[in-house]
């Protein structure tokens, strides 16, 4: 029970296969009450009911400042505080540099990296407040190797971006008893990609893998357990790669 008397607020958790809700789900075993934020409410108020009684879900759009501080003070009025953020929304699409459109660069920057700013900035005043809490960001192995897998040059962009963000949070957080790291993962195995990512393609990102597979949602869930728990009490500014050997750096 590595979570044990905590909260935790995990935004982009609604999707059934996703790697949110799979994060909810740990964080639950591991004894912490969740609060799942997703642009589907529905979904999000579900998901919260299927991890049972003490778990809360609501409509956030973490493109959107006013929205998270409002989903803020759900959260905070539900759950009582908040110590651990999993800033994990993201969208992706795969396109190449020339099709790029103002409106895909928008979404793709604002969702992936604006989001981490915004809902950041709604719950590090309280955290502050507590002198405690453990922030994770979703980056990507896109980030790192300069896309190549799927999404676009706007993911990887928007992804290296949450890189540097989350450094500098962990910066000027720390004195503050904040901690902010980022995880990387290559490819996990989840409905991101839609039914873009063909059997060929799996095989060809396969064979770039030394640990020969895919990932699940489940492997990139452990690490943001580690970053979220006292395990990590020492660690800030880190990125963690997720990648089973994709890109070793
Ligand atoms: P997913 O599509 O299953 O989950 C993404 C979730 O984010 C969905 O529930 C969606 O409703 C939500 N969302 C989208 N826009 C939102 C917004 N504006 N506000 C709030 N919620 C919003 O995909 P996933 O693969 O689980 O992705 C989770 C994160 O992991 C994303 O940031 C993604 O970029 C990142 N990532 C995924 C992979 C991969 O291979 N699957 C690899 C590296 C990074």
């Amino acid at each position: 029970m590595l979570l044990k008397d905590k909260t935790a607020v995990i935004s982009g958790a609604a999707s059934k296969r996703g790697i949110g809700r799979a994060t909810a789900r740990l964080f639950a075993e591991h004894g912490a009450r969740v609060a799942i934020l997703d642009l589907d409410a529905e979904g999000a108020a579900g998901a919260a009911a299927e991890l049972g009684p003490g778990h809360v879900g609501f409509g956030c759009d973490v493109a959107d400042l006013a929205s998270c501080r409002q989903a803020a003070e759900q959260v905070i009025a539900a759950l009582g505080r908040a110590d651990i953020l999993i800033n994990n929304a993201g969208v992706t699409q795969p396109l190449k540099v020339m099709d790029v459109r103002p409106e895909d660069w928008e979404v793709v920057v604002d969702v992936n990296l604006t989001g981490v700013l915004y809902l950041s900035q709604a719950f590090i005043p309280h955290m502050r407040s507590r002198r405690q809490g453990s922030i994770a960001c979703m980056s990507s192995v896109s980030a790192q190797r300069g896309g190549g897998i799927f999404g676009g040059p706007h993911y990887s962009a928007a992804k290296a971006g949450v890189l540097g963000l989350a450094k500098a949070m962990a910066r000027e957080l720390g004195p503050d008893g904040i901690r902010v790291n980022s995880v990387t993962p290559g490819l996990i195995q989840t409905d991101i990609t839609g039914d873009k990512l063909t059997p060929e393609m799996k095989a060809d990102i396969i064979k770039g893998i030394p640990l020969n597979r895919l990932g699940e949602a489940r492997d990139v869930a452990n690490i943001y357990l580690f970053l979220a728990s006292d395990l990590s009490a020492y660690v800030t500014g880190a990125v963690l790669d997720v990648n089973g050997g994709m890109l070793i750096h």
